[in-house]
């Protein structure tokens, strides 16, 4: 067996690992599965066993969400690192760590075929199709093993959104013997992987075969159902609900607040990713800017070239380093043809007959660092020049819509539910709160984790009123 050759520049990069351990308390994989998985421990053993770590099934289990590297003092990218041994141990064929990683997923990750597709990525060490599909199948065939659970608790539950976080925290009651009811303002159930994700990173089919599993539990799911508008908040507790979940994402886009905005040809990105997702029918024209550089900016604009256009420039006011993107997505665009224009930013939308015709931006400069240690744009003075564009997509970042809560569920002013960390409850005795509607737009492992954490609390919570202990009061 040749020797593994990691890249000189990584290896000695991971040499400058002190072992802070930041990564590993910033992980939500080692959060939800830490009898199995450490950052730190797999980076050090990739560093000092390099061919032990190759049968590890751990290797398999990081979801690719960088938050390790967002706080690494050192700037480390675990997940590259990890993703050299991973393709050695394909090339060698030496795939037990896989096999072994496929039955942690099926027992210990809920939603585990969505996460297959949009975490973990095995597809991309390398491994040969014919593996890949036996092992998805074996996963699919495995976690769709599902009996009705039987209800063993009268205490209803009632989740708000059917994301990642209440799809999850919907799984873990009816697990514990909950009757569930999840509601959906939208007309099909799975929250952001529905409306948003592109079906070229995540296959319908996967999505569709996890609800179905949830269905057959038990669980029962009211789409075309907001709270708010179709039922109030305060009915569900008066319809016997004793906990609520509130998991309602991040779906308001932020605006760029320029002139030209209101003009036809201007699009939201998750209202056209949605449209797309739905299969109507967006005419781009020929040239598209995209304005943002997150991934929700990234799948944009590889969904706008899928869509006809011809040239799609993603716009973005900071450097390469600062995109919030996850590099990988960002190469993928760049191989498909995507372009990216750094260190700029929109002034204004210009027009043209009745529509938009262009956008004026002005170049920027990095100055000092921000509360979330990236450099501030400054622009440079004179330095406005313009673009000749079909459309706009404007991908700057998402808010929560929190206005159908009461007033004692507290919201800090970016709309965003506050709870206590540990146990995910809100102001309000009984309604809890997680995912992107506590953090802000962030991952799918995070919204699980927020889902699995509260599903805990709320069980801890109806354990003490079946005592006689507190209630919501209704
Ligand atoms: C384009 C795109 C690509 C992404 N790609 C990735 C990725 O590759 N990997 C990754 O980890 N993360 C990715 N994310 C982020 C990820 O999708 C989110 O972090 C995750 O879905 C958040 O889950 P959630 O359950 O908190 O909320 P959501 O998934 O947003 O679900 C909330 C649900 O609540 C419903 N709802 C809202 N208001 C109400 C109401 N009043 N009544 C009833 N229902 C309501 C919404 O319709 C929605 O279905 C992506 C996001 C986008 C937009
Ligand atoms: S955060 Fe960085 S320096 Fe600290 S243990 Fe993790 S990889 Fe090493
Ligand atoms: S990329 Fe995400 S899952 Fe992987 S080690 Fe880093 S924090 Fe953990």
């Amino acid at each position: 067996m040749g020797a593994i050759l990691i890249p000189k520049e990584i290896r000695e990069k991971a040499k400058s690992c002190f072992e802070c351990g930041i990564c590993t308390a910033s992980c939500p994989m080692m959060e939800l599965l830490s009898t199995h998985y450490n950052p730190r421990s797999l980076l050090q053993k990739t560093l000092t066993e390099p061919e032990k770590t190759l049968g590890d099934d751990s290797l398999w289990l990081c979801a690719w969400c960088y938050k390790c590297h967002k706080r690494c003092p050192q700037g480390l990218k675990p997940p590259e690192i990890f993703q050299i041994l991973k393709s050695e141990a394909a090339k060698r064929g030496s795939l037990d760590g896989f096999e072994r990683a496929i039955s942690i997923m099926e027992k210990d990750i809920p939603l585990p075929i969505v996460c297959w597709y949009t975490c973990f990525h095995p597809e991309r060490a390398g491994i040969d199709d014919k593996t890949l599909v036996e092992a998805l199948q074996k996963l699919t065939a495995e976690s769709m093993k599902v009996s009705k659970r039987e209800i063993c608790h009268q205490q209803k539950v009632a989740v708000i959104g059917s994301g990642p976080a209440g799809l999850t925290a919907a799984c873990e009651l009816a697990e514990m013997g909950y009757p569930v009811t999840v509601f959906e303002a939208l007309p099909a159930p799975g929250g952001m992987l529905r409306k948003s994700m592109p079906s070229f990173r995540l296959p319908k089919e996967a999505l569709e075969n996890e609800i179905k599993r949830l269905e057959q539990m038990g669980i029962q799911i009211e789409t075309n159902t907001a709270i708010g508008k179709d039922a109030g908040f305060n009915e569900l507790l008066q319809d016997d609900f004793k906990a609520v979940f509130v998991a309602v994402g991040a779906h308001k886009s932020r605006k760029l607040e320029i002139k030209g905005e209101e003009l036809e040809g201007v699009l939201d990105a998750l209202s056209f990713l949605w449209s797309v997702n739905m299969e109507q029918n967006v005419d781009l024209g020929k040239k598209v800017g995209v304005i943002g550089g997150g991934n929700v900016a990234v799948d944009a604009s590889r969904t706008a070239l899928r869509h006809g256009a011809d040239e799609v420039l993603i716009l973005y006011r900071r450097s390469r380093e600062e995109m919030p993107a996850n590099p990988w997505e960002v190469k993928e665009a760049e191989k498909e043809g995507v372009k990216i224009e750094l260190l700029v930013a929109p002034k204004k939308i210009l027009e043209k007959a009745g529509r938009v015709g262009g956008l004026e931006l002005v170049k920027m400069k990095l100055g000092e660092q921000d509360e979330t240690g990236r450099r501030t744009p400054v622009p440079v003075e004179d330095s406005e020049f313009s673009l000749e564009l079909d459309t706009i997509i404007v991908a700057i970042g998402e808010t929560a819509e929190t206005t159908f809560l009461p007033k004692d569920v507290e919201v800090d002013k970016a709309g965003r539910i506050i709870v206590n960390p540990f146990t995910m409850e809100t102001s309000l005795p009984g309604v809890f709160a997680g995912g992107d509607t506590v953090t802000g737009p962030a991952t799918i492992m995070e919204a699980i984790l927020a889902g699995k954490k509260a599903a805990y609390s709320i069980n801890r919570y109806l354990a003490t009123t079946r005592k006689g202990g507190a209630n919501h009061g209704n």
